[in-house]
């Protein structure tokens, strides 16, 4: 419990909440969080490396209204990001196509935030680990924070606490709750960046349980092209986790062929179609089989037969569901950007209420997007108290 009356407080100490420290200048400030530490979702995250961020930052990667989230960026994109990061002595490093890793841990992310935030201007920075935040009220001009700990009070605040995936690193809905308990409307959360599960009729993908495949997967307009993993569950890997994010139920169309046309690929006029795919003979085998095409030369087959075999390239299906938030590595959904100001990041509904990362309704693809969006919501955020 605390009688002090602080500049600010953060619920969260993850990559928004830390972030937003470290741009709180000459400010007494309150960071709650209920881990015992900090940014434990950064330390498991990019597989223990951290995919910080994209030299290719678009609102095209986003599920999130695009004109909301490129003010954000216009304010502190990934240029911004890279810049802060090497001022504070982390050089991120570029491994995967476009994307930013730590250059060894994630830890090094986390303790440049921390370093970021502490001492000189951020001495005013207090940090409450332990500390389960349970709602806010605002009264007499205060936002009052019930915690574990007793009431924290400040004359702004800022909702950080992320979204619900991951539960056993400390995710939660308390934002969304005190989101929804100040009036804004939250757009339902779900998971994403997830894979997803099969009807009974894609029983045989199943059989692949292992197998990884480059494919193109349609999802309404979008393409996402990447690999597909085959699991005992169901479908993984990074095209199917791109298009959990903008998959909402019915179809999606799998290409697993991509730049490949069946008719050039099936030319010997002996060989049987089977023999000559370029894919591995188990997915090929199980592929045949689920859809009893015989394994002769291309030729020799009927219409229907070549129809399905044509399911190389269109494969439409509809998932049964996702894998669920503990293997989710995002939420999409949250807090409705209609009611919050892109140039501050404040509610447009109660003064000195603001919002960063991916408590809000914007959520992006695989590649480092997600932390970017933390960071930058948190700094518009932050510059604007
Ligand atoms: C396995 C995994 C791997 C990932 N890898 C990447 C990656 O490589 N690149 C990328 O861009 N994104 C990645 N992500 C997504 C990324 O981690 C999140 O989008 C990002 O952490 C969101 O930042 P945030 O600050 O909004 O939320 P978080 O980082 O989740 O921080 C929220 C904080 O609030 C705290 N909190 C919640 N409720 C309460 C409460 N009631 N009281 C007190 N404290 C509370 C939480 O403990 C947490 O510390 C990954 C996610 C997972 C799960």
């Amino acid at each position: 419990m605390s009688e002090r009356i602080y500049d600010a407080i953060i619920l969260g100490a993850g990559a928004a909440g830390l972030m937003a420290a470290a741009h709180l200048k000459r400010k007494s400030v309150a960071i709650l969080e209920h881990n015992p530490k900090p940014g434990a979702k950064i330390a498991i995250s990019g597989g223990g490396r951290c995919n910080i961020t994209n030299a290719e930052l678009s609102p095209s990667r986003y599920l999130g209204d695009p004109s909301f989230i490129e003010s954000v960026f216009s304010q502190f994109d990934n240029h911004d990001l890279i810049e802060f990061l090497h001022r504070h002595g982390l050089e991120p490093v570029v491994r995967k196509e476009n994307q930013y890793f730590c250059p060894d841990r994630a830890r090094e992310l986390i303790d440049t935030l921390l370093r970021a935030g502490s001492g000189g201007d951020f001495s005013g920075n207090e940090f409450f680990y332990d500390t389960e935040v349970n709602g806010v009220v605002k009264e007499n001009g205060l936002f009052a924070v019930d915690s574990s700990r007793g009431i924290y009070r400040a004359k702004k605040l800022i909702v950080s606490t992320g979204g619900l995936s991951y539960k056993s690193v400390g995710a939660g809905g308390a934002g969304l709750q005190i989101a929804e308990a100040f009036g804004h409307r939250v757009r339902p959360p779900n998971p994403a960046l997830v894979g997803l599960t099969l009807q009974p009729e894609q029983a045989w993908m199943r059989s692949l349980s292992g197998l990884s495949l480059p494919v193109e997967i349609g999802v309404g307009r979008r393409v996402l092209k990447e690999d597909m993993l085959f699991t005992h569950k169901g479908i993984s890997g990074p095209a199917v986790l791109n298009a959990s994010l903008y998959w909402k139920q019915g179809k999606i169309v799998v290409d697993f062929l991509p730049k490949k046309r069946i008719k050039t690929l099936l030319k010997s006029p002996t060989k049987s179609a089977a023999s000559q795919i370029p894919l591995p003979k188990r997915f090929v085998r199980a592929f045949f089989d689920s859809l009893d095409i015989p394994n002769i030369p291309y030729k020799e087959m009927n219409e229907i037969q070549k129809q399905r075999l044509s399911l190389l390239k269109s494969y439409a299906f509809a998932p049964a569901g996702t894998f669920g938030f503990t293997k989710a590595e995002v939420t999409k959904g949250g807090v409705d950007t209609d009611q919050i100001d892109p140039y501050t990041m404040q509610s447009r509904l109660t003064e000195g209420l603001y919002f960063a990362g991916e408590v809000i309704d914007v959520t992006g693809e695989i590649g480092g997007y997600n932390f970017q969006w933390a960071f930058s919501s948190a700094v518009v955020a932050a510059k604007s108290i």
